[in-house]
């Protein structure tokens, strides 16, 4: 059984991943107004895979024998100034998320839930690449300053992004 402090950081994770998806999905509508349809599909993905953090979650408080517990999503910001602010956004959004998921860290050994502790390894790992994409894409929208060819030259690259439901099946379980 999962011991109840860690239930509740699970059930706030999930509800913070889902608000990821929202947050992305909102900046896609954005870059999709500017007419940058490579990095609006490139949030798109974004989006999905944070779905997908949540529903990982969501499974393993329920194989825990936990209960999941959902709540209120906030409303993300639907304007930015720039494809630069949204990018510089994303890295200052994923850095938070880092800080929440070593405090769950922090709560499984506090608790000795070994169980908890291994399963959020692999959300370690997975903000280690988020952190290190926002960068690359960050530093990528630097260089291109108000260059509109690079611009162009960006938005196409980050729409060649797979996304995890085109190349897997959509989850039937
Ligand atoms: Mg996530």
């Amino acid at each position: 059984m999962i011991p109840e402090r860690m239930e509740k950081a699970f059930n706030e994770q999930i509800n913070a991943e889902t608000y990821s998806a929202y947050l992305y999905w909102s900046m896609a509508a954005y870059l999709q107004t500017l007419d940058f349809p490579g990095m609006a599909h490139y949030m798109e993905c974004q989006a999905k895979e944070e779905l997908r953090h949540a529903a990982m979650m969501y499974k393993y408080v329920l194989e825990r024998g936990g209960k999941v517990k959902m709540s209120a999503i906030s409303a993300p910001p639907s304007e930015w100034d720039t494809p630069l602010h949204v990018f510089k956004s994303v890295l200052a959004h994923e850095e938070k998320v880092t800080g929440m998921i070593n405090a769950m860290v922090d709560t499984a050994m506090e608790l000795r839930d070994h169980a908890s502790h291994q399963y959020l390894m692999w959300f370690v790992s997975e903000q280690v690449e988020e952190e290190s994409n926002a960068n690359a894409n960050l530093s990528r929208l630097k260089k291109n300053g108000d260059n509109k060819q690079a611009m162009l030259v960006m938005d196409d690259s980050l729409g060649q992004r797979a996304s995890l439901y085109d190349i897997l099946p959509v989850p039937q379980d």
